[in-house]
């Protein structure tokens, strides 16, 4: 090739590169903006989705009736199955339920105040949760124009705000940029910006994680989040402000604590800025959420069987054929707590000690109640929280013969620690996050404190009057719930309250308090993801559901509930050969070309 041709080659390719890279940027761009228009939608609207399926005479139990247990069973009876749930409280919803209190606040709930796990909730991608919820007209609470979900308090008294974005996909992002991911206080400009590079390119690498690649995913569960970043060498002050806020939050353990990939699976899921938003459910979600789907269950003919602790599985040649429930409890006069469905024994609490619901859910249960009892159907789905699937198939020699049973025993939960406070007269929260203004916020994220998690007020996100009367009902997600190990609520609340006034120095005396403590909730430890058993079990018809459950589609929490019923509902109408009904599943979250393109050009591993 003479000087002349390399030279015309070589303007030519330029061009071609250029005009190519143009075309693929205009052409993503228009299909992240005109394409998947289910997707922008509120609550997805999937016609296929909605059935009414004449009975095909096949039975399903369901072991545990939490949100993952009462959506399969309500996806299952809309399909023609005949539906059993078994629950061993007194209510259903499990993780998202509600009860009333009736010694909380009388003065402002004079018919019992209804309390909740914690507050939940529900994000921009949650698209299939979203279906579901719209399919069963189901609202939800949005947050105002103005209110930010991710305010950041931290123990100096520095504050930011992650500004909520308008724009659409794909330019979300850009309005993002735009607003500033890291809004500092003016306190804080004057501190030098701590290696910004790194903690740039650890953002960067987790929003391309690809959670469908095999060795990305075990590569990230193989290690904690922390020893991940530091291998990037991104600065302490960032993990500590950012992350630790964010796995505090949503996995109730440090970074230390944490696989990698717990903290991957938010950030990837959250990369589209406008599905960050969160709104959350109306206030009390007994009434509103899971009463509904519960009456809905019963209007196909399903039940849920309350006060019904699966204690075996039978399995024969292969098969589940049966399962007990209550068997080996206590001669005599035996107490349980509705709320955690907990055996109480020993003298007279004020409280459960197991959740700590108020002494009048604290029941002696009936001889009804108490007599064993053996169910029976054609498939069994286990639905039940971490603890319970162990000491079930303790009970059984499952674990002995299949590796996939064994697993489940190395699975990790964790303990929530939430603490309410009733602040009364009270314009603390209002003076720190005025409403209307650029500032309002419904809850903060605490960074660098010893006590304070995830921090919100009631009082601003669900239930209606409070705010007008001047009550902050504030409520702390512990971190570290260890340094509480040992101690009664009432010096927990204290030291909570004592740290909280650091972050709204106008806080008076609070009136009341109440503390929630769970130690079912699932753990994302490194190995957790290894371990995780997928739907399907080695026993033909037993399946597993539930926020710990492997499904091969990228989800989490509420959303992963959602799309693991919807995943069983359409194996088991594989099994019977039943055409009619099959649901369509979507992706969590936007498909977002630019992200998937981050993904062929980062790699998760360091
Ligand atoms: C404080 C808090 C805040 C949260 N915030 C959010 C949020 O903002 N967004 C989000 O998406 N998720 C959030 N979550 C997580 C969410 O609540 C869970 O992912 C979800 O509710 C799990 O549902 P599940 O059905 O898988 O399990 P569970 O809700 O745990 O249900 C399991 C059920 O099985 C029952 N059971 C157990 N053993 C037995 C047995 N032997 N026999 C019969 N029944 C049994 C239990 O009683 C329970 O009802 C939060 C959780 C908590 C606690």
């Amino acid at each position: 090739m003479n000087e002349f041709s390399r030279k015309e080659f070589l303007k030519k390719t330029l061009s071609w590169t250029g005009k190519s890279a143009a075309a693929g940027i205009v052409g993503g761009t228009a299909y992240n903006f005109f394409g998947h228009s289910e997707y922008k939608q509120a609550f997805p609207n999937i016609p296929e989705n909605h059935a009414n399926v004449q009975s095909n005479g096949k039975t399903v139990l369901i072991l545990g009736g939490g949100l993952a247990g009462i959506q399969a069973a309500c996806e299952l009876a809309d399909r023609g199955f005949q539906v059993t749930v078994l629950e061993k409280s007194g209510h259903a919803g499990g993780k998202l339920k509600s009860w009333k209190d009736k010694k909380f606040a009388q003065k402002y709930f004079p018919d019992g105040y209804s309390r909740e796990h914690g507050l939940h909730g529900v994000w921009g991608f949650y698209k299939n949760l979203r279906e579901f919820l719209g399919r069963h007209q189901i609202p939800l609470n949005p947050l105002g124009e103005k209110e930010s979900f991710y305010s950041f308090i931290d123990a100096q008294g520095v504050r930011n705000k992650i500004k909520p974005v308008k724009w659409p996909i794909p330019f979300d992002r850009i309005e993002m940029m735009n607003n500033g991911i890291y809004v500092p206080d003016e306190k804080d400009l004057k501190k030098p910006a701590p290696d910004l590079f790194n903690a740039f390119r650890a953002t960067m690498k987790l929003s391309g994680f690809n959670f469908k690649s095999e060795s990305q995913r075990m590569y990230l569960d193989s290690m904690t989040f922390y020893d991940w970043a530091k291998k990037l060498g991104v600065h302490d002050q960032f993990i500590r402000y950012y992350y630790e806020a964010m796995s505090d939050m949503a996995l109730f353990m440090s970074t230390k604590e944490c696989s990698a990939l717990g903290i991957a699976n938010l950030i990837r899921l959250g990369a589209t800025p406008s599905e960050t938003r969160v709104d959350y459910y109306k206030w009390p979600p007994d009434e509103t959420v899971i009463g509904p789907l519960v009456k809905h269950l019963e209007m196909k003919g399903g039940r849920v069987l309350f006060h019904n602790e699966v204690t075996e599985l039978v399995v024969e040649n292969g098969k589940v054929t049966a399962v007990k429930t209550n068997q080996n409890l206590p001669a005599g006069s035996v107490r349980r707590c509705r709320i955690c469905g907990n055996l109480i024994y020993g003298g007279v609490e004020d409280h459960c000690p197991y959740c700590g619901a108020d002494a009048s859910h604290i029941e002696v249960m009936t001889e009804q109640e108490k007599v064993p009892k053996t169910f029976r159907a054609d498939h069994y789905i286990l639905a039940m929280d971490i603890p319970g699937a162990k000491h079930v198939l303790m009970n059984t020699d499952l674990a002995r013969h299949y590796e996939y049973f064994r697993n489940i025993q190395n699975l990790s939960q964790s303990t929530i620690l939430c603490v309410n406070l009733l602040y009364e007269n009270s314009d603390a929260w209002e003076r720190m996050f005025p409403s209307g203004t650029t500032l309002s916020a419904v809850d903060f994220f605490p960074t660098g404190f010893k006590i304070l998690g995830f921090t919100s007020n009631w009082s601003s996100t669900g239930i209606p009057g409070l705010r007008q009367k001047k009550v902050d009902l504030i409520e702390v997600q512990v971190c570290r719930w260890q340094q509480f190990i040992g101690k009664d609520f009432r010096s927990i609340a204290a030291a909570v309250h004592a740290e909280l006034k650091t972050a709204l120095p106008d806080l008076p005396e609070p009136t009341d308090f109440y503390i929630n403590r769970w130690d079912t909730y699932t753990g994302y430890r490194p190995g957790d993801e290894k371990n995780r058993p997928g739907i399907q079990s080695p026993i033909e018809n037993l399946m597993l559901i539930g926020d710990w459950v492997f499904v091969p589609q990228h989800s989490i929490f509420m959303e992963r509930t959602n799309v693991c019923a919807k995943w069983v509902t359409n194996l088991l109408l594989e099994k019977i050969g039943q055409k009619e009904g099959k649901i369509r599943i979507l992706e969590s979250g936007t498909p977002d070309w630019q992200l998937d393109l981050l993904g062929l050009v980062t790699s998760v591993r360091v």
